[in-house]
């Protein structure tokens, strides 16, 4: 097994999980459960661990993890054409009146 992924806030190790598993990577969480050992732990230490299981996955894990970051990075907002809303480049549908991108 090799680390793949961390990250203080649990949904993106998560997110990054779905990737990987979308993929056919098989991967584990580690450390799902440590945050309440933070100050008796270094906080570093309790941020849970996205790992692969076989090793020979890593690169193409990490591979894929790169690309699905810079893509999220580079979504910018968008205007809805219905009422002029602006909204998150994560939404697919206006908040505001529900219509599609
Ligand atoms: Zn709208």
């Amino acid at each position: 097994m090799k680390k793949l992924y961390t990250h203080e806030n649990h949904l993106f190790v998560h997110n990054a999980k779905h990737f990987v598993e979308e993929a056919g990577i098989c991967c584990i969480v580690k450390n799902a459960y440590l945050a309440g050992g933070a100050g008796d732990l270094s906080p570093f230490d309790t941020w849970p661990e996205l790992w692969v299981v076989n090793e020979d996955d890593y690169a193409a894990g990490l591979a894929l993890l790169k690309k699905v970051f810079e893509a999220q990075q580079d979504a910018t907002d968008w205007v809805c054409k219905q009422c002029g809303e602006t909204n998150g480049s994560a939404f697919e549908l206006c908040w505001k009146c529900g219509a599609d991108l």
